[in-house]
C-alpha cells in the first residue's frame, strides 16, 4: 500500500519532469544566443535537483522499511574512486577548493563489498563537503585495517576545510530532514543526504562518525567490513559510444501515452540517429496491431498507460504473436522509481531492459544502440 503510494507519487512526479528535462536537453541542442542558454542550463540544473530530492525521498522510505538490498560482488575500488574524483571536479565547477584523493599502498585493486552504495555513501559525503567548502581543499583518504586477512574494513575519510558544524549540533546531523544553520548562507538541500548514507552504512554494518570545527572544517569517517579479493577482473570490451554508428534506417515503435514525453523520446531518437524510422502508438493495443504488421527493430515500451498497458501489451507480443514479431527487443521506458525491485518481474513478462524516466539522451542512445547493433 505505501510502497505503492509512492510508486504512483514518483511516477506523478518524474513523468512531467521527463518532458521538462527532455525538452530542455533539446532546447539546449539548437542555436541559441548567451542569454538564452543561461536560462536553459538553469532550467536543466534545477530539474536535475529536483530529481535528485525526489530520489532522496525515495530511498529515505526505502530505506526506512528495509526495502533495500546489499548486493556484494568484486569492485574495482581503485577504479570506483578515480571516477568519483572526476566525477567531484565536475561538481565543484568554478568553486577555488583543490580536490585530492589519498589512498593508501595497501588498499588493493579490488575489494569484495555493494560498490553501487559504497559509492552513493561517497558520492553523497564529498558532495556535502563540496557544497560546504568556499575554499581550501576536499580530500578523500582511504586505508585499510588488517589487510592480510580476508574479511578486513576499508576506511574512508572524507575532509573539508569548510563551514564546519557546531559542537551542539554534531548529533543531529544524521537525522532525517534535519539541516544545520552554521552560516549566513543559504545552502539548497533537503536535509537527508546524511540520513541516507547513516541508514546505508548501517546496511553494510559499518560506522561513521563525524569530527568538525565551526569555521576550519569537518572529517565524515566510514568504516566498512569489506572482503579482499587477489582475482583479476577483465577490462570491458569497447564501449558502443565510442564506436561509429553505421547509416542504418532502423524502425523503431515508441508506445507512449503521454504527447510531451512522445514528443521527447522522438525528437531526441532522431537527434541521435538521423536514419532512423519512427512509428508511434499511444498504447499497447495500438502497439501490439502495428507489430501484426509491420516489423521494427526495437519497441520502446511505457508501462502505464489508459486502454493496454505496457505489461499486458508486452507478453501478448510475446505469447500471440507469430515469429519473428514475438522476438521484437522491447525496452520499457518508466517513471516508477521502483522498477529496479521489479527488474527480475519485467524480464519474466519478456521485457529486454528498462529505462528510467527523466533520461538522460545518452542513456536514451546507449539503449537504442544496444538492441539495433544485434539487429544489423
Ligand atoms: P543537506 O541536503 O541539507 O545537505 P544532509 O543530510 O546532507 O542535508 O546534511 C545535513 C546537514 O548537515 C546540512 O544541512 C549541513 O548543515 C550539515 N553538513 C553536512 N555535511 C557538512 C559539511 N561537510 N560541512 C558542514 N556542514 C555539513
Amino acid at each position: 500500500m505505501r510502497e505503492k503510494f509512492i510508486a504512483s507519487v514518483s511516477h506523478e512526479m518524474r513523468t512531467p519532469l521527463n518532458a521538462i528535462y527532455g525538452m530542455g536537453n533539446l532546447l539546449a541542442g539548437t542555436p541559441l544566443d548567451s542569454e538564452q542558454g543561461s536560462y536553459i542550463s538553469a532550467i536543466l540544473e534545477s530539474s536535475k535537483l529536483l530529481l535528485g530530492i525526489i530520489n532522496d525521498i525515495l530511498d529515505v522510505s526505502a530505506l526506512q522499511y528495509g526495502d533495500i538490498k546489499i548486493e556484494e560482488g568484486h569492485v574495482p575500488i581503485r577504479e570506483l574512486l578515480a571516477s568519483l574524483l572526476s566525477a567531484m571536479e565536475f561538481k565543484k565547477k568554478e568553486k577555488d577548493i583543490r580536490l585530492y584523493l589519498d589512498i593508501a599502498p595497501d588498499v588493493p585493486t579490488h575489494i569484495h563489498g555493494d560498490g553501487l552504495r559504497i559509492n552513493q555513501i561517497l558520492y553523497n559525503l564529498m558532495g556535502n563537503a563540496i557544497k560546504y567548502t568556499e575554499r581550501g581543499q576536499v580530500g578523500l583518504k582511504v586505508s585499510m585495517a588488517d589487510p592480510s586477512q580476508t574479511r578486513c574494513t576499508i576506511q574512508f575519510a572524507v575532509c573539508d576545510t569548510g563551514i564546519g558544524i557546531a559542537q551542539e549540533h554534531l548529533p543531529q546531523v544524521f537525522d532525517t530532514f534535519k539541516r544545520v544553520e552554521s552560516s549566513e548562507r543559504l545552502y539548497e538541500g533537503a536535509g537527508l543526504g546524511l540520513a541516507i548514507v547513516k541508514n546505508l552504512v548501517d546496511l553494510l554494518k559499518g560506522q561513521i562518525r563525524v569530527e568538525s570545527q565551526l569555521g576550519k572544517g569537518s572529517v565524515f569517517t566510514v568504516c566498512l567490513p569489506v572482503g579482499v579479493s587477489n582475482e583479476l577482473h577483465e577490462t570491458n570490451a569497447a564501449s558502443p559510444e565510442t564506436e561509429p554508428l553505421p547509416q542504418t534506417a532502423w524502425r523503431i515503435l515508441v508506445v507512449e501515452d503521454n504527447k510531451m514525453n512522445m514528443v521527447v523520446a522522438r525528437k531526441t531518437l532522431q537527434r541521435c540517429f538521423p536514419h532512423i524510422v519512427i512509428d508511434e502508438a499511444e498504447h499497447g493495443g495500438v502497439a501490439v496491431q502495428k507489430l501484426q504488421c509491420s516489423s521494427y527493430d526495437l519497441v520502446l515500451m511505457d508501462l502505464q498507460m489508459p486502454v493496454v498497458d505496457g505489461y499486458e501489451a508486452t507478453k501478448a507480443i510475446r505469447t500471440e504473436l507469430p515469429p519473428p514479431a514475438n522476438t521484437t527487443p522491447v525496452v520499457a521506458m518508466t517513471a516508477n522509481a521502483f522498477v529496479a525491485k521489479e527488474q527480475e518481474d519485467l524480464f519474466e513478462l519478456g521485457f529486454d531492459h528498462y529505462l528510467l524516466k527523466p533520461f538522460h539522451p545518452d542513456d536514451l542512445r546507449n539503449v537504442v544502440l544496444r538492441y539495433l547493433r544485434r539487429s544489423t
